[in-house]
């Protein structure tokens, strides 16, 4: 096979990709060594701002498969008929850490799914815990800033970490989720994916229904022991990212069941629960799971940041029959993540490779920084119009959704007890040997800060429960 000749950007052949243009053997470098220079000036620019959270990340393209019937709930084209096949591609991340962080950290994980439909991009932006660390938006940058460094050091620290969640009691729930084994899982295959916020389902008689997603893996939820990460951690800060592309690799393509929970519009009101509060699940009890599919990874990427790097999620791209719910968290996030991806990305990153959806795009969009779509051709650019541009179409509005109340900042606390509830449910829940663990961890970073934050954290875990807040405080000598 005759090789590729060398190219500069603008496709022009190149004579010499190992020396230099001098002036003499010896001399200078010229100028005139265009080529050089733009070597070196797009290496410069090889960086793109990194995520402020989710930077380290793994991705594998794969399909879904609609394995039951859930039309009576949602009239979105991707689950029409069982045994429907949908492509799709899949971010997995820490949250925290930088993009060359260690892949074994205690962290919650990212689980981004993108679904190519043929009424556009479905994104299920969740993670791998069913709740949050909070419930309003407005506390979302000063959590992250807990979890990254400090000021004047760049170390990361405890302190801030505790000083925070020990003033937001609705943060014991994922707390407790992060400090169990959960915390650090033994790879992407091995852990469950969740929507978290609360979503809409909208059917063809336009009726809504609230709903939560499930992801759960068909490898069974596998974990790893804090010393085993620490290690792995020094060894292989890849290890997750190698063990899924080495197993897609090999053709073990790992697997998910979907799962909805689905509450009738209007139970929303009486729930035990409010079920828009992100730090809350609805027990199965009350929600049973409703199987929906299958999901398969099955494909690596070509290029990590053609398609890792630059691919883009955002909970705004619902299709139709999937809509949004007033969990404030989500309000925030619809905005938030596109709003990320414009500066990260561009104004026009739905058009990248990995963004743009199989289903056609028609709209007065233009211009902008890196338009390299076509930019509508000759189109017309304006609505309205009498030139046959695309219109927008009635049939596709939601049924209208009943607010009430003053405008007003409330704090969605139900009672007194409200966000210790659940995190008690959750350490009761766990085999004696995982609720050991569990306090060990906490123990083990809270011992490395202030007592009165190790007081103030006792007292919330105890009102968790008793056994969980005393085993705290005797792993602390209290
Ligand atoms: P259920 O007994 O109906 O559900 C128990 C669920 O707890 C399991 O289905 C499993 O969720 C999850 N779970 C089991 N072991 C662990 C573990 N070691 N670490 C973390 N989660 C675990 O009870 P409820 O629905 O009333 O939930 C009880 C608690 O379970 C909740 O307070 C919540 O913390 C946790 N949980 C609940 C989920 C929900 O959607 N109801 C989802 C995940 C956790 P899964 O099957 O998703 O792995």
């Amino acid at each position: 096979m005759k090789e590729k000749t060398l190219t500069t950007a603008a496709g022009i052949p190149v004579s010499d990709n190992q020396n230099s243009l001098t002036a003499g053997e010896r001399g200078p470098t010229l100028l005139q060594d265009h080529f050089l220079l733009e070597k070196l000036a797009h290496f410069n620019r090889e960086r793109i701002p990194e995520r402020v959270v989710h930077a380290k990340a793994a991705g594998a393209h794969g399909v879904f498969t609609v394995t039951n019937d859930i039309t009576e709930y949602t009239k979105a084209r991707i689950f029409c008929e069982v045994g429907k096949k949908t492509e799709m591609f899949g971010r997995f991340s820490t949250v925290a850490g930088e993009k060359g962080s260690a892949d074994t950290v205690r962290d919650v994980r990212g689980f981004a799914l993108k679904f190519y439909t043929e009424e556009g991009n479905w994104d299920m932006v969740g993670n791998n815990t069913p709740v949050f660390f909070i419930r309003d938006a407005m506390k979302f940058p000063d959590f992250i800033h807990t979890q990254k460094r400090m000021a004047q050091s760049n170390l990361r620290s405890h302190t801030m970490w505790w000083d925070f969640w020990s003033q937001v009691p609705e943060s014991l729930h994922q707390v407790t989720i992060l400090f169990s084994d959960r915390g650090i899982p033994k790879g992407i295959p091995y852990m469950n994916g969740y929507g978290s916020h609360t979503y809409s389902f909208i059917n063809g008689k336009n009726e809504r229904f609230w709903v939560k997603f499930h992801f759960k893996t068909q490898q069974g939820i596998q974990n790893m022991m804090q010393q085993e990460a620490d290690r792995i951690a020094g060894d292989d800060p890849d290890y997750h990212t190698r063990q899924l592309f080495e197993a897609i690799e090999r053709g073990e393509y790992p697997k998910w069941t979907f799962y909805v929970q689905v509450m009738p519009e209007v139970d929303a009101g009486n729930y035990r629960w409010n079920p828009f509060d992100l730090t809350k699940v609805w027990p199965h009890g009350d929600y049973p799971l409703v199987e929906v599919g299958r999901m398969e990874l099955n494909r690596n990427p070509e290029n990590y940041f053609a398609e890792v790097e630059q691919s883009a999620f955002s909970p705004a791209n619902v299709v139709p029959g999937i809509s949004f719910s007033p969990c404030k968290m989500l309000q925030a996030r619809v905005f938030s993540y596109a709003d990320a991806h414009r500066y990260r990305l561009g104004v026009n990153y739905e058009s990248l490779p990995i963004n743009r959806p199989k289903a056609a795009v028609c709209n007065y969009q233009r211009d902008g920084y890196m338009r390299f779509d076509g930019n509508g051709g000759a189109s017309v650019n304006y609505e309205p119009n009498s030139l046959g541009g695309p219109k927008a179409d009635p049939a596709y509005a939601e049924p209208p959704l009943k607010i009430s109340g003053d405008a007003d900042r409330y704090d969605q606390k139900r009672g007194v007890d409200d966000d210790y509830v659940q995190p008690g449910n959750l350490f009761r829940l766990l085999p004696p040997d995982e609720q050991k663990r569990l306090i060990l961890n906490i123990t083990n970073s809270l011992k490395k800060v202030p007592r009165q934050l190790q007081e103030k954290m006792v007292a919330h875990f105890r009102r968790a429960d008793q056994d969980y807040g005393d085993g705290i405080a005797e792993g602390l000598g209290f």
